[in-house]
């Protein structure tokens, strides 16, 4: 009993020492974690209903003068909705009108073509 009171005080601090390095180590981590996870917006798609990381998507936007634009930061201003990096969405949503009705603009022929030749490039 005595020898466990003696040999407990100095265990327990060593184990509190070591717990409190531990803790630390393991709120970097976990504060690591969270900056490389942090909340990764999903947004659904306008094609296939899908969602993704809008870091996936592309951005398309209308400006304020009515200009239909693809937003490569994916933060500018006016009304946008979020398209998959895929031909097929792209095709679909050209044919329903899905992202003239998600933007409530007219989409120019040449928007979907600009885009879809870049959708192909990037594979
Ligand atoms: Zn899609």
């Amino acid at each position: 009993m005595f020898f466990a009171l003696v040999c407990g005080i100095p265990c327990s601090d060593f184990f509190a020492q070591s717990i409190s390095r531990v803790h630390i180590k393991s709120d970097q981590i976990e504060e690591g974690a969270v900056l490389a996870l942090k909340r990764v917006a999903v947004r659904q798609c306008v094609g296939c209903g899908r969602r993704r990381p809008k870091n996936e998507m592309i951005r398309i936007s209308k400006t304020k003068e009515g200009r239909i634009q693809v937003d490569p930061t994916g933060t500018g201003p006016g009304r946008g909705c979020y398209i998959c990096y895929e031909e097929d969405c792209l095709m679909k949503s050209r044919k329903k009108g899905l992202i003239a009705r998600a933007l409530r603009a007219e989409i120019p022929d040449k928007f979907f073509d600009d885009v879809l030749a870049n959708v192909k490039k990037r594979g």
